[in-house]
């Protein structure tokens, strides 16, 4: 029997999220650039190799997998990949598959989708108001990702809104928000923002909002309690008596969540990080290529990685750039 990843602070590595590209149809201020430079079409795993990757991944134990990027319904023949995924679901190795996508094209997928076996997807909008959707994203236009939201819940998907908590610009819509998602029986998680890569000098649309202050905001507002409930990652939860709403507070940097932590992340070109909050990483992607048709050199190398996980990422600041600013993009490794 093939032995499951644990790392060496006891922790199961049951959670993978994979970016398949690191492109994207929008430009989010807080995320990219105007002119991002892309990878050429040879770095990127194939879809075979994503393939051989994830299926490597669930024979060794992870339970869950996300699907990312950039936005990953852009990358071309992706149903394919989520298709073959399916098999996982169906002997029972995988327990969800799932995705995080801004929504442009859920219009055209969700059926697809749904019929791969994807039942709860994470949706990313900052905003319901039309100008202020194509001033954060640059290019994406908000009539389009709303038809995709309800593309995804007529095909029956679960559908949980991602919000970056923004100061000065979806600050007045907390209430808005929380009640659009009411009505349309959606969670919702509020994302603070985090500084990464070098996205020029847009911070004015990338202020940040510290999620204290929003809870504050939203309990004169609302009845709300602490749930205990922990998925091993950087979400806390709560609920609102009103509507009996769940509402999640990422801190993505916080590090109160790192003794559970079960996750990691593969980005496009087959590095593996073990944490969100350091640059620590090795290369999956050599073992593919250079052994096609047998996977135990990935197989050592992924459990090599696991190997090195760091305990935390409060441990080691000083391998960041200054003030915390991790020095990749969000859109690397997928969020
Ligand atoms: N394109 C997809 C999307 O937007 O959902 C998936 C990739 S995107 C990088 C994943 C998540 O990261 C999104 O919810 C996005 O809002 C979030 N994100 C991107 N840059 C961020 C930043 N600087 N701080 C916090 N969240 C960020
Ligand atoms: Fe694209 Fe998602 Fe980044 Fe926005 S947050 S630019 S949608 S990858």
């Amino acid at each position: 029997m093939t032995q499951n990843l644990i790392d060496p602070f006891a922790r199961a590595i049951t959670y993978l999220r994979l970016s398949v590209t690191d492109r994207c149809d929008f430009r989010c201020v807080y995320c990219m650039s105007e002119n991002m430079s892309f990878l050429p079409k040879k770095e990127l795993l194939t879809l075979e190799e994503l393939d051989r990757l994830c299926s490597s991944f669930i024979q060794l134990g992870v339970k869950k997998l996300r699907i990312t990027g950039g936005e990953p319904l852009v990358r071309r023949g992706i149903m394919t990949f989520f298709e073959a995924m399916s098999r996982h679901l169906d002997s029972g190795a995988l327990d969800e598959l799932t995705l995080t996508t801004n929504g442009s094209q859920l219009e055209k997928f969700a059926p697809q989708l749904a019929a791969a076996g994807v039942k709860r997807i994470n949706v990313s909008l900052d905003t319901l108001d039309e100008a202020k959707f194509a001033e954060i994203t640059r290019w994406g236009r908000l009539p389009q990702v709303l038809r995709g939201l309800d593309a995804a819940q007529s095909a029956g998907l679960r559908v949980k809104l991602n919000t970056v908590a923004l100061k000065e610009f979806n600050e007045d819509e907390l209430i808005t928000l929380t009640q659009f998602c009411a009505d349309r029986d959606m969670d919702l998680t509020f994302i603070e923002v985090m500084p990464m890569g070098d996205i020029g000098n847009e911070n004015r649309l990338g202020q940040y909002w510290s999620l204290k202050d929003l809870r504050a905001e939203l309990e004169k507002n609302y009845s709300v309690v602490d749930l205990t409930e922990r998925t091993g990652g950087p979400a806390r939860y709560l609920r609102l008596e009103e509507t009996g709403q769940k509402i999640g507070l990422i801190t993505p940097l916080s590090h109160n969540f790192c003794e559970s932590c079960n996750r990691v992340r593969i980005t496009c070109t087959g590095e593996i990080y073990t944490c969100l909050g350091q640059e620590g990483k090795s290369d999956l992607r050599q073992p593919l290529r250079d052994y096609p048709e047998d996977d135990h050199a990935l197989e050592a190398a992924i459990r090599a990685a696991i190997a090195g996980k760091p305990k935390g990422h409060d441990f080691d600041y000083s391998r960041q750039e200054l003030g915390g600013q991790m020095s990749r993009h969000m859109s690397h490794t997928g969020g």
